[in-house]
């Protein structure tokens, strides 16, 4: 296997075989995020792709996962997303799923029936970062989506029968729009019922533009506190029919949350308001990580 770079996965693919599919991120300009400033976007050769795919084989006995990366290879055309997936179904038919990055604007280009398309090929769940569901947020981090995108995006993923697994960040309004992103947030969730939610808490890097308007002062973070504050918001404004898997323990998360939303939604604001009374249970700073 030939890797470029750092290569990042969701938490949820930690035990998948990584095949890189595109170098970078097609976007690249949220002010939070580093994982790809080091990299000039472009989409690999499928020859290359193959070739990785087959190398992995000679290699590995059993893989039962795939996720292709980097940040969003649902860019790639159906055409070409269908020679890979191919390739994996011959070469690993012992594959239960494949995973993926897509952006909103990557889901919005394609149609319903080429998403169902890739679901009859392999793929069964993408991963989509909506980050906030206030348009005010999305628009301060430059995500290049609004939440009426996302919201249409995430819909389209769930209508044509894939899994959407949207990640959220607590904090990322910061101290003056903390309340908006909680609320929206929440409401967002409630609109689209994706099949999982992430919630993340912010960490920047030094390359991440927002890392230098927190060292200015120009952007305050929430305290651990204000953190909780705001998930608590966020839950409460969480309303879905459907059954999402709400996760919120990943490394950078100053208390960990799991659970089945609607019916474990009580369960876990008890569980946040206890780390509220409790500040012990919070997780050290020196712990957080991306
Ligand atoms: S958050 Fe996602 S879309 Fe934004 S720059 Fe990073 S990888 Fe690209």
């Amino acid at each position: 296997m030939r890797y470029e770079g750092r290569v990042y996965r969701p938490p949820s693919e930690a035990y998948s075989l990584i095949v890189q599919v595109t170098i970078g991120c097609a976007h690249n300009k949220c002010t939070f995020c580093s994982m790809f400033k080091d990299k000039r976007f472009r989409v690999r050769k499928i020859n290359e792709v193959l070739e990785d795919l087959q190398a992995a084989r000679q290699y590995y006995r059993k893989v039962e996962r795939i996720f292709l990366a980097d940040g969003d290879a649902l860019v790639l055309q159906n055409k070409d997303l269908l020679v890979i997936l191919r390739e994996i179904r011959k070469l690993f038919p012992e594959c239960q799923r494949v995973g993926i990055y897509g952006s909103p604007q990557d889901v919005l280009r394609k149609t319903e029936e080429e998403l169902a398309e890739l679901r009859e090929n392999g793929i069964g769940i993408v991963y989509i970062g909506a980050e906030s569901g206030s348009d005010k947020v999305l628009k301060d981090v430059v995500k290049g989506a609004t939440r009426a995108e996302i919201i249409e995006a995430v819909r389209k993923i769930e209508a044509s029968g894939l899994q959407a697994s949207v990640t959220f960040i607590s904090g990322l309004g910061g101290k003056k729009d903390w309340k908006e992103h909680a609320i929206e947030s929440g409401t967002m969730i409630s609109e689209m019922e994706p099949s999982y939610v992430g919630l993340l808490t912010l960490i920047t890097e030094p390359l991440a533009e927002l890392h230098d308007d927190i060292e200015k002062g120009r952007f305050e973070l929430l305290s651990p506190l204000e953190v909780l504050q705001e998930t608590e918001l966020m839950l409460e404004n969480i309303n879905v029919k459907k059954t999402c898997v709400f996760r919120s323990n990943h490394a950078s998360n100053y208390v960990s949350l799991k659970g089945d939303l609607p019916q474990d939604k009580r369960r876990m604001l008890d569980q946040i308001r206890n780390a509220m009374k409790n500040t012990d249970m919070l997780k050290d700073e020196r712990f957080r990580m991306l």
